[in-house]
């Protein structure tokens, strides 16, 4: 029989820069491509919340389609089964005596007991995973990785003193081994008609890819990406990050070579800079495990706040009492997407003017964001709420401040409605007991 392999995609949805593709396109023996959907991520569970809000999931089936459809036109076949994936990866490499499962190596703590549990239950099946969601492998960081620096400056000057190495981006595969013989077994849901601001999969975020560097963008991206607004402003690249339709590595190398035709500055300096914060998150994530999820984070005692269901849910809702804070709230809910100072000003004002346990807010944003990363949302929220890898322990940022500063006009609130009011049906204990 010939052999078999099985790769579970997870945040990899790609053909351009995917080694674990390029490595199995010479595999002499049948590929199974398969991608899991989880029950559990339209169920309400900790926090009262899902993993999965609707431009989420949206976004995710556009990937998944954009995927399916670049693997059929090179003869592979993408497989979407629903459920557990400790137990429907093992049933499936049982019943189709698959002999080696690959997948693209998961920082975070949850998705990497789902694979030791693969582990336990399937023994004799070789387990390989491939660093790729980074910049760097953790054989390239310049320290070993329990001596991660404990801030990102520190962080950022160790990797820039001496200089790591970024492997080169790899072309798109055209061709992989046949697929599995199965019985047919797809069911991949149609995607939603309605479309969001943004468009999932690998050919959307090629596109944006060339169109982001073929415009003048990158090279005022310092002074702009800062504004609340403005598809041009930052670069949007974390929305086909997150899902892997682009890879980081393949973004770095577009930097510098963008780089080299129009003159390295400040601004596209600042690209790359900020892409060392997401390395830095994705191996603080690694190293730190469950604590990226407990109350009191890396500190030695939890933050004084509590859990308030009303404040919590006028803030999800966007009907506080701040028209900056609400229109936030109204683009997250309607697009899925806010800029880096929204989120920031949103999750201030959770944790420090409502005094919310700040867990909550990252529960959200993880179901809202189709840009959600497990790393750098729960490290942000970490950070914001004073329980991270933050020397200065905790921002806040002052409401009237920051509208003045990044909203003088009034534009962003009228775009998002902030001004609407809390409509009476609501239960006076709405608002009642606001801290302000
Ligand atoms: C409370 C909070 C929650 C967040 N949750 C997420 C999340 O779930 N997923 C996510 O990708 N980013 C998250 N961020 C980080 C940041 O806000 C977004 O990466 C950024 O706004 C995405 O827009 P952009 O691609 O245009 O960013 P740009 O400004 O163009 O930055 C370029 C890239 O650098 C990386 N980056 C920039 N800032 C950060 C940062 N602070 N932390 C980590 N990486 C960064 C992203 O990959 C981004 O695509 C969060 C920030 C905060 C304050």
């Amino acid at each position: 029989m010939k052999k078999r392999v099985l790769y579970w995609l997870q945040n990899d949805l790609r053909l351009i820069d995917n080694v674990i593709l390029s490595d199995l396109a010479t595999f002499q023996g049948e590929l199974d491509l398969v991608f899991v959907v989880e029950p559990r991520w339209f169920k309400q569970s900790n926090y009262q919340l899902k993993p999965y809000g609707e431009q989420k999931y949206r976004f995710l089936l556009e990937s998944l389609h954009a995927l399916a459809d670049a693997l059929e036109a090179i003869g592979q076949t993408l497989h979407v089964i629903t459920g557990e994936p400790e137990a429907v990866i093992s049933q499936r490499l049982k019943q189709y005596a698959i002999s080696k499962l690959v997948c693209t190596e998961q920082v975070g703590y949850y998705e990497q007991k789902q694979l030791s549990k693969i582990s336990e239950l399937c023994p004799d099946v070789i387990i390989k995973t491939y660093q790729q969601d980074t910049l760097f492998t953790e054989r390239d960081l310049p320290f070993q990785l329990h001596n991660l620096p404990k801030n990102f400056t520190a962080f950022r000057k160790k990797v820039e003193s001496e200089p790591t190495f970024v492997a080169a981006s790899l072309e798109a595969v055209s061709q992989l081994p046949h697929p599995v013989q199965l019985c047919p077994e797809n069911v991949l849901p149609e995607s939603s008609a309605q479309s969001g601001s943004f468009c999932g999969g690998l050919i959307a975020a090629q596109q944006h890819c060339n169109d982001y560097f073929s415009s003048k963008a990158p090279s005022s991206y310092k002074e702009t990406r800062n504004e609340l607004d403005g598809f041009s402003n930052s670069t949007k690249f974390s929305v086909w990050l997150a899902s892997g339709t682009i890879s980081v590595k393949q973004l770095y190398h577009e930097v510098a070579k963008y780089e080299q035709e129009n003159g390295a500055n400040e601004s596209t300096y600042w690209i790359k800079f900020e892409l060392l914060w997401r390395e830095y998150f994705k191996w603080h994530a690694k190293l730190f495990g469950a604590k990226l999820f407990r109350f009191k984070g890396q500190k030695e005692s939890p933050p004084l706040h509590t859990f308030n269901s009303h404040r919590f849910l006028a803030w999800c809702q966007g009907r506080t009492p701040f028209p900056l804070v609400n229109a936030i709230m109204n683009e997250l809910n309607s697009t899925g997407y806010i800029s880096n100072r929204a989120r920031q000003i949103a999750a201030s004002c959770l944790v420090n003017e409502f005094a919310v346990d700040w867990r909550y807010g990252a529960a959200y944003f993880e179901q809202q964001l189709i840009d959600y990363d497990v790393a750098a949302n729960w490290g942000n929220w970490q950070y914001i709420a004073g329980v991270g890898v933050d020397p200065r322990g905790g921002r806040h940022f002052h409401i009237n401040k920051q509208t003045a500063l990044y909203d003088p006009t009034g534009c962003y609130v009228r775009k998002w409605d902030g001004e609407r009011q809390i409509t009476p049906s609501i239960d006076n204990t709405d608002v009642v007991d606001w801290p302000i």
